[in-house]
């Protein structure tokens, strides 16, 4: 399985200014690639090919004055982006025709230097190198000091270095990972993503999220109104964004260690889990309970599915038209609608539910029915891929992938 390993790097002013033009690059070349192929379509000619793109806007722009800087970065990074340009436009074309399921994704756009997010990328033909005193030398940026929080666990196939929106630098790198199979357990659980807790587990533990991501989370609400307040292209404006930036990335950050310890309790616990499949954006919440559970549950089931996938264990996404919350988990009868303030209900069996427990209960029952090994053999789901567009697809150009952006497989 492929995963992502971020580090926070360190670059010095000079490094900084290198990454500075780098990003600048990467980005000019995505954007004339863009303008190419747009001019080509309202020309009525027909689609430029990736190689004729790639000689247009890299090979013969370089020979141009005024686009002559573009032999100041590594040829690598130009040619990433626009492997990005690439893939953005054939995630579209998937999309337009059907062959891409989920969220429609639009036309690629372009990219601007005042996006939150800069990010070039490094394959390995570019020979970029960790070296023995633990920086990461990078073609024409320089050795750049990096904070290894852990040991990669084999040689890096890329590395995407990252600018976030609250000035911060990091270093992504992609690895080929082995399986680790744990010892087989007898437990198996189902869970149910709720409104008032944020899982509820079929044993009837419920997880509520934790009291700091609140905190984070009504920080961050403040800043913003700090920030709506600002006239626009002031000095305190930018200061405002800044701040914004840098609570938004905690609120990340804190979330993300959190939902891993959360996803690495239950995999190793038990031996199967489901999840209910459910339509984040369609549930009316608080704009609060939003921002301290959007994106979380997306992140938080990615974390099982790939955490599932190497320790051995089953996952399963159960059809969120299964009606869970309204199907007594004792006797099966469908009970009717259920409204959101019901907390508790009677079955006419007898039976009293709490309404989550119940439901995850079902998500249970309705996993291993569904469950091709439901007997016991063991199904591996399919590896998680490492996740592309890191190097910044523009964000608005692949919607699905820029929201998993914090879903990635990240260790
Ligand atoms: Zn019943």
């Amino acid at each position: 399985m492929q995963l992502r390993y971020n580090f926070r790097v360190y670059p010095t002013p000079g490094q900084q200014q290198a990454l500075a033009r780098a990003f600048g690059c990467a980005r000019v070349v995505f954007n004339d690639g863009l303008r190419a192929r747009q001019a080509a379509r309202e020309a009525g000619l027909p689609y430029v090919s990736d190689a004729e793109l790639s000689k247009q806007v890299i090979t013969q722009a370089k020979t141009t004055e005024a686009r002559a800087w573009l032999g100041e970065v590594s040829a690598v990074v130009l040619q990433q982006a626009l492997a990005d340009l690439n893939t953005a436009y054939r995630n579209f074309f998937a999309s337009v025709t059907g062959r891409r399921k989920g969220r429609k994704v639009a036309p690629p756009r372009l990219r601007s230097r005042k996006d939150n997010r800069q990010a070039i990328r490094f394959t390995a033909n570019a020979r970029f190198k960790v070296l023995v005193n633990g920086r990461l030398r990078l073609p024409k940026i320089g050795d750049l000091d990096v904070r290894w929080s852990r040991q990669l666990p084999s040689a890096p196939s890329s590395v995407t270095v990252i600018k976030d929106a609250a000035g911060r630098y990091f270093a992504s790198f992609v690895v080929q990972t082995s399986d680790e199979p744990l010892p087989e357990r007898d437990a198996e659980v189902g869970i149910d993503l709720g409104l008032t807790h944020f899982a509820v587990l079929s044993d009837g533990t419920k997880v509520a999220a934790p009291k700091f991501l609140w905190r984070a989370a009504r920080k961050l609400k403040r800043l913003q109104q700090d920030l709506s307040r600002k006239q626009r292209g002031s000095n305190n404006r930018k200061k405002a964004v800044v701040k914004v930036a840098r609570a938004h990335a905690k609120v990340a950050d804190t979330r993300r260690d959190w939902q891993h310890k959360l996803s690495t309790a239950i995999i190793r616990d038990n031996q199967a889990v489901y999840v209910e499949d459910l339509c984040v954006a369609g549930l009316g919440r608080t704009r609060l309970a939003k921002s301290v559970h959007d994106a979380g549950w997306a992140s938080f089931v990615g974390m099982l599915e790939y955490k599932a996938a190497r320790y051995g264990r089953t996952f399963a996404k159960i059809n969120r038209f299964a009606p869970t919350s309204q199907t007594c988990s004792a006797c099966g009868r469908v009970d009717g609608p259920k409204p959101l303030h019901i907390r508790s209900w009677t079955c006419p069996c007898g039976q009293v539910h709490d309404r989550d427990v119940n439901a995850a209960i079902n998500v249970l029952a309705a996993g291993r029915a569904e469950s091709p090994n439901a007997c016991g053999a063991q199904v591996r789901p399919a590896p998680v891929p490492a996740p592309r567009g890191e190097a910044g697809i523009h964000p608005d150009a692949t919607r699905c992938s820029a929201r998993s952006a914090e879903g990635i497989p990240v260790l």
